[in-house]
């Protein structure tokens, strides 16, 4: 076996606009699986029919998940329909999940897709929680974001680590995209990875690995780079978001995606605060980045068209 830490545990590798999934199949005396992550909302009929596959008439416990980002929490409202699944939130975003604060949550900021899902539980770093068989330790994992969780599992060391830590590169720090801090935290969180007995990661997005000092290493370097130059950071967090929204939405008049640009909460700020003098707005900001995403072949234009590009 490729990953012997991953053996009876079953993790569905999905494209970029969902989060992976890991399934954790009930043990004897446990009422159901657990599920980390639930992919985004545009792809929960799949990730209904991956589960169904697998559990084959087990049930579904509850889903877990590492933070609420609308491409980790996408498939909740959906789970909970199908299977009955109680929904377990990082403990720093519960009330705001639990009341639905749309205007605080990060992917009404952010101009994102995300139904609405109810909250039966909160989680915190520092507790235990147990799922087929094993002992998850569950690690504060501040940074990209700052309220996520990771899941630890010591005997085999296997970290499940959302988007504290990928196999290559690091996820956009966005508290720092409006002032707040968040380079530290990330920094401090690699830390945390590097003094576990980690042997295998299963990251957010992309495939599972070993190599956890190498992709440390590259971790570390992107966000010292990020460090040094704050707008080099905010430039690439434009170009994830807006390419983001164009997986979403698959292709549109590339006025609408300027319409779309200037109604972002998140874009408005980030303009303010990293804008190159001479961009006279969001939606401007966003027109030239949209440029570069068409100059690099991670976008299409047909006539008044953008297309997304896989
Ligand atoms: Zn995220």
């Amino acid at each position: 076996m490729e990953f012997p830490s991953l053996e009876g545990i079953r993790v569905f590798e999905r494209g970029w606009l969902s989060s992976n999934q890991v399934l954790i199949p009930a043990a004897a005396g446990e009422s159901g699986a657990l599920l980390i992550d639930s992919g985004h909302g545009l792809h929960s009929e799949q990730t209904v029919s991956l589960l169904r596959a697998e559990l084959q008439g087990q049930g579904l416990r509850a889903v877990l998940n590492t933070h609420l980002h609308s491409d980790h929490c996408g498939g909740n409202a959906r789970l909970q329909r199908a299977f009955g699944a109680e929904v377990w939130v990082p403990e720093g975003e519960a009330a705001l999940a639990r009341h639905w604060e749309e205007a605080a949550l990060s992917h009404a900021l952010s101009g994102q897709y995300l139904p609405r899902f109810k909250v039966q539980r909160s989680v915190a770093a520092g507790e235990i929680v147990e799922a087929g068989g094993l002992a998850w330790e569950l690690l504060a994992a501040p940074g990209h974001d700052p309220h996520a969780l990771m899941l630890f599992e010591r005997e085999r060391g296997l970290l499940i680590s959302g988007d504290a830590l990928w196999e290559r590169g690091h996820a956009v720090v966005f508290p720092e995209l409006v002032g707040e801090s968040g380079f530290e935290e990330a920094l401090w969180t690699l830390e945390t990875i590097e003094h576990l007995p980690v042997r295998c990661v299963v990251p957010g997005h992309g495939r599972a690995f070993t190599d956890v000092a190498t992709s440390l290493r590259h971790a570390r370097e992107c966000l010292i780079r990020w460090q040094r130059d704050p707008f080099m950071h905010a430039r690439h967090a434009l170009r994830v978001l807006v390419k983001y929204h164009l997986m979403e939405v698959g292709r549109e008049p590339v006025a609408a995606t300027l319409i779309w640009a200037a109604g972002v909460p998140l874009l408005r700020r980030m303009w303010e605060r990293f804008a190159p003098a001479g961009v006279a707005s969001p939606a401007s900001w966003c027109e030239q980045v949209l440029g570069e995403l068409l100059g690099r072949g991670l976008a299409r234009r047909v006539g008044d068209e953008v297309l997304d590009t896989a």
